[in-house]
């Protein structure tokens, strides 16, 4: 084949020609705890009444390009405040992707606090936006309120995502410090409460408060992160806006489906959830419980550590090869060196790891 490179080089917008293509390592056959998926599948007979439903989906028509029946049940059992609108992603990325068209382009600024979400500063540079990271106080990872809101007078963003709680830090910000921000902004605040599973704190009831605020969510991290559904939350005349930018079928038949389905037995995903947030806690104690390292509390299903300087390559390796796959936060941000993040497992999991842990540490 002939060398298409020089008409790339071309063609293909600098921003994108700069960027590196987000990478997924293999996982086949891991024990795999590098990705806030859930770990639990469905009970039996729930399987079986999904399937029969899957049976008869008409997969030779297009979707319900509103996905009404699917919002209705969201409205529902998702604590969708009275007077806001839903908007619906292909996954919660797919929400980003939409701000970024809608209020993108030059001179106009993504502003949020750093370390955090990857896909923030990846989405800003492909629709055409700078991205102003503004650094979270080492120690604790909390929002630096008088830095956060000089920037914010600086660079004037049109848009302020903060994760609530933080990827990968784990904990949610002082909520003082939230709203200081929120009315010091000039554009949109995006609340992304990707885990509100496993925090309970919401920012949803302040949004007839604030007509800046959205507030945005994922299902995939409460157990459903295959079926790529993100929502957002808002004024109405905002998401009237945004909505011109989805394109009209971005909800398949499948997922809107089994979405309904699984939000008619949400009471399984909250057990499974229950579950998760107390064997949070017990990873916690026992990762807090080993000298070498440096635990932060995790409103998350994760959990951020430290290990000992230089190690963080060596011990990511040594868990690998004993088929155990978590997060190497160590060379992502200068805040970040020698971390690593492991998100919470089935109890068997989150055992096999500490003790690959603990042999990879030496200290076992
Ligand atoms: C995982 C994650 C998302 C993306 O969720 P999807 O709905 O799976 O696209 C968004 N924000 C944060 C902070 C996340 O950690």
């Amino acid at each position: 084949m002939n060398d298409p490179g020089a008409l790339i080089r071309r063609l293909v917008r600098p921003a994108v020609l700069s960027m590196q293509a987000y990478h997924v390592p293999p996982a086949t056959g891991m024990i795999k705890l590098d990705a806030m998926e859930n770990p639990y599948g469905w009970p039996e007979e729930l399987l079986q009444d999904w399937l029969e439903q899957v049976g008869s989906a008409p997969l030779n028509r297009y979707p319900d390009p509103s996905a009404t029946l699917l919002k209705a049940r969201m409205r529902r059992t998702l604590q969708v405040p009275d007077g806001a609108e839903l908007l619906l992603g292909n996954g919660s990325d797919e929400l980003i992707q939409l701000l970024g068209m809608a209020l993108g382009g030059d001179d106009r600024c993504v502003l949020t606090p750093g370390p955090g979400f990857a896909m923030y500063r990846i989405i800003a540079g492909f629709t055409g936006m700078d991205y102003v990271e503004v650094p979270l106080r080492p120690g604790d990872f909390g929002l630096d309120r008088d830095a956060t809101l000089a920037a914010i007078r600086r660079h004037q963003p049109a848009i302020v995502y903060l994760a609530y709680p933080n990827n990968p830090t784990g904990n949610a910000f002082d909520r003082d410090d939230v709203e200081a921000v929120i009315e010091a902004a000039p554009g949109v605040v995006v609340l992304d409460e990707a885990y509100y599973a496993f925090c309970g704190q919401s920012f949803s009831d302040e949004l007839a408060r604030y007509p800046q605020l959205l507030v945005m969510r994922t299902v995939s991290k409460m157990g459903l992160a295959g079926l790529r559904l993100g929502y957002l939350m808002g004024h109405p005349a905002w998401l009237e806006q945004l909505e011109k930018c989805r394109l009209p079928y971005n909800i398949g038949v499948l997922t809107q489906l089994s979405a309904s389905f699984s939000l008619d037995h949400v009471a399984v995903f909250e057990e499974q959830t229950a579950r998760i947030c107390a064997d949070r806690q017990w990873l916690f104690e026992a990762l807090a419980g080993i000298e070498e390292l440096q635990v932060w509390p995790s409103q998350a299903n994760f959990i951020t550590f430290r290990v000992p300087t230089g190690s963080a390559g060596a011990i990511h390796q040594s868990l690998r090869e004993e088929r155990v796959l978590i997060k190497k936060l160590d060379g992502s941000h200068p805040m970040l060196d020698d971390c690593l993040r492991v998100t919470v497992g089935t109890p068997e999991e989150n055992a096999a790891f500490l003790e690959a842990l603990e042999r990879a540490l030496g200290t076992r």
